[in-house]
């Protein structure tokens, strides 16, 4: 029997079918509620159930430890209703305009800028067009139903390419072959734009950008977008890498600051060789945020890059004092069908 589900404090409603998991069924409704991984990994999608029951048949809710259960929190990409629901969830209104679609994409350019990390450039035929919000992403569809997340690394007003920063996964089967085979001019077929990890432009308070390596990506899209619509929010970008040899378009930020009243960019190395620590910040990222800014409560925050650096920032800019409402998020995990057997085989199942 197929339940509904009522947004707390709105009079908003969607029936979820059978099965369906609570984004599913809201994203059909025409509703843009948070998410990112879709594997129950992440908790962009995380919201509390104030009235009814929910389970998790397709993958374990990760994302939510002890105290976040008795609180009723619950992770809406994997949650399935055993009833009707009310759930109170934040709404991201911007993306509901950017319908995602299946689009063919020519690989039309590609530069090895780091160790490990490949720049592609894609363009649609001639007369269509991607159309995004900064800050979201795509999936590159593999067969066998397989998909690839990467974020889109230019802001939508800079034309109709789209940029990626690809980092080669050790191990991983599709950024193996982009970094070593890929020809210019291999077509991918993409569906985008996704995810909500997109600016939120009714605010006023001073920003800090947080990237882990290839987590630069969305924030060079985001940062372009404020430069774009001439902000004068402050900026202030960290960016993490091991060593400066992973510091790819590394004059850009330089370019940026000419173009802003008040964009800051710290780099912190957190494997630095050779003298390089004389010449940037070290340690982890986030921790270089706390030590700019021990008190966070007057900022937004945008951070991406690899799940253990999300997961530290997320504990770390709360209680320095960052209201959790304020933290906008990407982490780089697994795609869902890795994660699946990853989960299979701890399990000890056959794939
Ligand atoms: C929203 C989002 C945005 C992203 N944006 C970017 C971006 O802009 N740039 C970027 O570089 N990355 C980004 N990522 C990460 C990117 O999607 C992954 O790096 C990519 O999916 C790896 O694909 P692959 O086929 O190369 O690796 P996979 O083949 O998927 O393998 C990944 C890893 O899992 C291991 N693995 C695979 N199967 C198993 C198993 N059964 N058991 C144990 N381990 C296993 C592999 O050895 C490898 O280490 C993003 C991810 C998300 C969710």
């Amino acid at each position: 029997m197929p339940f509904s589900v009522t947004l707390a404090g709105t009079e908003r409603r969607f029936p979820v079918d059978d099965g369906e998991t609570v984004l599913e069924a809201a994203r059909r409704a025409g509703l843009a509620l948070p998410y990112s991984c879709l594997g129950g990994r992440c908790g962009s999608c995380k919201a509390t159930i104030v009235d009814g029951e929910c389970h998790y048949p397709r993958q374990p809710a990760l994302a939510l430890d002890a105290a976040e259960r008795a609180h009723h929190d619950a992770l809406l990409c994997q949650a399935v209703p055993r009833s009707d629901l009310t759930i109170a969830a934040r709404e991201v209104p911007s993306v509901a305009d950017f319908p995602r679609r299946q689009l063919a994409l020519k690989v039309v350019a590609r530069e090895i800028v780091a160790p490990d990390v490949v720049r592609v450039l894609l363009k649609p035929p001639r007369g269509e067009r991607l159309r995004w919000l900064a800050g979201q992403y795509l999936d590159v569809l593999l067969p066998e139903g397989k998909r690839r997340a990467f974020s889109i690394a230019n802001a939508p007003e800079e034309g109709d390419h789209v940029e990626l920063h690809i980092r080669q996964v050790p191990g991983g089967g599709f950024t193996h072959w982009v970094f070593t085979e890929m020809p210019v001019g291999a077509v991918w077929r993409i569906e985008g734009p996704l995810g909500t990890f997109v600016p939120r432009e009714d605010s006023e308070r001073p920003i800090v950008m947080v990237a882990g390596g290839t987590g630069f990506a969305p924030l060079k899209a985001i940062v372009e977008h404020f430069l774009h619509l001439r902000s004068a929010r402050p900026l202030h970008v960290f960016r993490g890498v091991r060593d400066e040899s992973e510091l790819y378009l590394a004059d850009l930020p330089a370019q940026w600051a000419r173009r802003h009243p008040a964009l800051f960019v710290e780099t912190v190395l957190s494997e630095p060789k050779g003298d390089e620590a004389a010449r940037h910040a070290t340690g982890f990222v986030h921790e270089a945020v706390l030590r700019n800014f021990p008190d966070l409560s007057p900022f937004d925050i945008y951070m991406s890059g690899p799940p253990a650096l999300i997961e530290a920032g997320r504990r770390a800019f709360v209680a320095a004092g960052l209201p959790a409402d304020r933290l906008y998020y990407d982490s780089f995990e697994y795609a869902p069908d890795v994660l699946a057997a990853i989960l299979r085989a701890r399990a000890g199942i056959g794939a």
